[in-house]
């Protein structure tokens, strides 16, 4: 599940200063390495499929998302952004009620790669409380903002009872593009993700970190195709994909 294969890359590159310095801002934004402490990507089961959603709750997309994903009876995650789930607690709620999981993406969603330890403890306690004194429930999952961190994030992260997640697929869907571009994106680390072995943990948004408002509505058709899409691929090998939570991976 973490291979070491990260640790040798590490090695053979810490011939220089400067290739060091590269390897620590790689090491700290890319989505699978575990060089900075572990994360959850996905497990080695390639017919599980986790759907994941960043920087919500927005009313301009993540209602109808949620539509999708009653109409096709999955359930995902959505890592939600603390000042937003405080301005939308209703639709935070609407989210919990449907039955997905809820984690924090921080309450700002800075770049914790970059911010001073005092800061990485306000943005995960703060994310963290949005979302308690609205669910009324602990927060146990956390996604870093673009992947970014450093070691003492993920040890706060852990102190304050969250496991970080990461993924391995993405939609790149963060900016105006199309539904075909977003599920062509993530059919693709789907496939290397079977070469593999491994679970796919598919990185979208239903929110943008700038603002409430983001029309993020290729990324709800794109996940309406995706499962139909999923499922037939599997139905034609005679298997069948589950859509799971990082709670199956724990
Ligand atoms: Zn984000």
């Amino acid at each position: 599940m973490f291979p070491p294969r990260d640790v040798e890359i590490l090695a053979a590159t810490a011939t220089s200063a400067l290739a060091v310095a590269g390897a620590i801002s790689y090491f700290g934004m890319a989505p699978s390495s575990q060089i900075f402490g572990r994360c959850m990507v996905a497990a080695p089961n390639p017919l599980q499929i986790a759907l994941t959603y960043d920087d919500g709750p927005n009313d301009a997309a993540t209602p109808q998302l949620l539509d999708v994903l009653a109409q096709h009876k999955v359930r995902a995650t959505f890592f939600l952004i603390g000042r937003f789930a405080r301005q939308r607690p209703a639709l935070v709620r609407t989210i919990a009620a449907a039955g997905h999981l809820i984690g924090s993406h921080t309450d700002t969603h800075p770049a914790l790669l970059l911010c001073s330890n005092a800061r990485i403890r306000q943005e995960l306690q703060a994310g963290n409380a949005a979302l308690e004194d609205i669910l009324g429930q602990p927060v146990r999952w956390f996604r870093p903002p673009y992947g970014s961190r450093r070691p003492y994030a993920l040890r706060q992260a852990r102190a304050l009872g969250l496991t970080p997640v990461l993924w391995n697929a993405m939609g790149y869907d963060w900016k105006p593009t199309t539904p075909q571009a977003v599920e062509q994106n993530l059919w693709r680390g789907f496939a290397r993700n079977q070469l593999r072995g491994l679970a796919t943990n598919a990185l979208m948004h239903d929110g943008g970190h700038t603002g409430l408002g983001a029309d993020r509505s290729h990324s709800v058709a794109a996940t309406a195709a995706l499962i139909a899409r999923w499922r037939q691929h599997f139905a034609a090998r005679h298997q069948h994909c589950e859509f799971v939570t990082p709670e199956a991976w724990a």
